[in-house]
This record gives C-alpha cells, sequence and structure tokens, in this order.
C-alpha cells in the first residue's frame, strides 16, 4: 500500500521536521508538502517556495523518507529533481500539457492528480503524455459538485475503472470533501474500491495551519486511519 502523508503546505523546518518524525515512526515512507502552492487567492499564502523543497528534503533525509511534492511550472524541473523524489501534477495543472512533458522528460516517479472536472477519457491522454516515468500514480481526488455539503465529491467509480484500465490509482481523502471528518470515511471507501493507496494531510496542529486547516487530520486522528489501515 502506498501511504503518503503529511501537511497541506510547507509552513516551517520546525513544523516539518515535527512532522517527519510523527510519521516515520509509524512508518510511512512517503513525506508530502507544498512548496509551491496553486492558490485561489493573491493574498493567501502561497508556499516557502524553493526554501519549503530544502526543509522538505532536509526533514524526510533525516528520517528515511521520501518526498512528494507539487511542481507547478516547467522552470522549476532542475530545482525539483533535486529536491523531490515524486512529483507531483496538481488538480489545476492536471492538463498543462507542456507541464507534462517537463516532468515525464525529467524521469522521475510523477503523481497525477485527476483535474477538477476532468473526464476519464482525459485523464488517460494526460497520463498519456507521462510514458516515461518509472512509475505514475494517478490520484482521484474528488471532482466538482453542486452539493454544498462537500468541498468536492470523491469518484469511488473512477478509482476501479482505472485500475482496470491498467493504472495504479491512489486515492486523497483530504481535498475530496475538505473537512477531517469525512477523511477517515472516505479512506475506507477508497480502499474498499481497491485503491493503491492514500495520500493524506496531516498536520501537528491542523487549527493554526496556513493552508486547507479544515481537512487536515491531527496526528491521533491519523493514528486511527493508520491503526485502520494495518488491521
Ligand atoms: C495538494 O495535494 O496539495 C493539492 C493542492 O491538491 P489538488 O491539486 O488535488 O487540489
Ligand atoms: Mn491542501
Amino acid at each position: 500500500m502506498i501511504i503518503v502523508a503529511g501537511p497541506c503546505a510547507v509552513e516551517s523546518a520546525v513544523l516539518t521536521e515535527e512532522s517527519a518524525q510523527f510519521l516515520s515512526s509509524l512508518g510511512v515512507q512517503f513525506l508530502r508538502g507544498g512548496a509551491f502552492k496553486p492558490r485561489t487567492r493573491p493574498d493567501s499564502f502561497q508556499g516557502l517556495g524553493l526554501e519549503g523543497w530544502r526543509i522538505l528534503r532536509r526533514a524526510a533525509d533525516a528520517h528515511g523518507m521520501r518526498v512528494v511534492s507539487e511542481v507547478t511550472d516547467i522552470r522549476l524541473m532542475d530545482a525539483a529533481c533535486n529536491f523531490v523524489d515524486v512529483l507531483q501534477i496538481g488538480a489545476r495543472n492536471a492538463q498543462n500539457y507542456d507541464l507534462l512533458r517537463a516532468c515525464n522528460d525529467t524521469q522521475k516517479p510523477i503523481l497525477l492528480k485527476r483535474g477538477l472536472a476532468m473526464t476519464l477519457d482525459e485523464w488517460e491522454g494526460a497520463a498519456g503524455y507521462l510514458q516515461d516515468c518509472p512509475r505514475l500514480w494517478l490520484c482521484e481526488r474528488g471532482h466538482r459538485t453542486y452539493m454544498p455539503h462537500v468541498r468536492f465529491m470523491l469518484d469511488v467509480a473512477a478509482i476501479g475503472e482505472m485500475k482496470r484500465r491498467g493504472f495504479t490509482v491512489i486515492a486523497d481523502p483530504s481535498h475530496a470533501a475538505g473537512e477531517r471528518k469525512f477523511v477517515l470515511p472516505l479512506a475506507r471507501a477508497a480502499i474498499a474500491a481497491r485503491a493503491d493507496g492514500l495520500i493524506v494531510e496531516v498536520h501537528p496542529c491542523p487549527e493554526r495551519a496556513m493552508c486547507d486547516a479544515a481537512q487536515q487530520l491531527a496526528h491521533p486522528e491519523f493514528r486511527e486511519l493508520w491503526a485502520w489501515l494495518e488491521g
């Protein structure tokens, strides 16, 4: 099972170290954290940029973890190759074909999110740009819906269908609904649908998080998810 966990955004060296320490102690191998954040509003926290990647790399190395982080721009490819083990292509960039080509050219493992309103054929088409990457994980992260009680809606059928088409598919129960109370139920649904893994937002102090505070799990909540995965 592929488990990627960590904060939405890299906020500081101290918090990132705390995350890596906690997650690695459970056995989580992949540390996530955004340094270049695609935010809806320009006055929101945009991430620490290259310094964020340095912090993430240092924390991951100190605890024997691998780094998963979003790349938002083709100009970042050289730096991404230095600091990141698995290049994450975000939902908002899932059809940015220049970015897909540039990520493919690095020959690094890639995590490709599904776009906010992407059909499965469009998603498969985007994956077609990533033929040279040694490992490709598609990530179902929920799509736009008119339902007001969730931020996005996790498409469980898509997990099964993309696996049928031969892909490795993980699920993101954090962004899918946008609230921490939904994370465990959606993780269970994704695993029941035979997802190959999960990417989950976890923060040492979610209520103080600079980004996606409502959906990040506190450590005890992640521990509960982990225990269920192990059980
Ligand atoms: C993320 O995982 O940090 C993220 C921004 O997700 P998405 O691209 O799915 O919104
Ligand atoms: Mn987030």
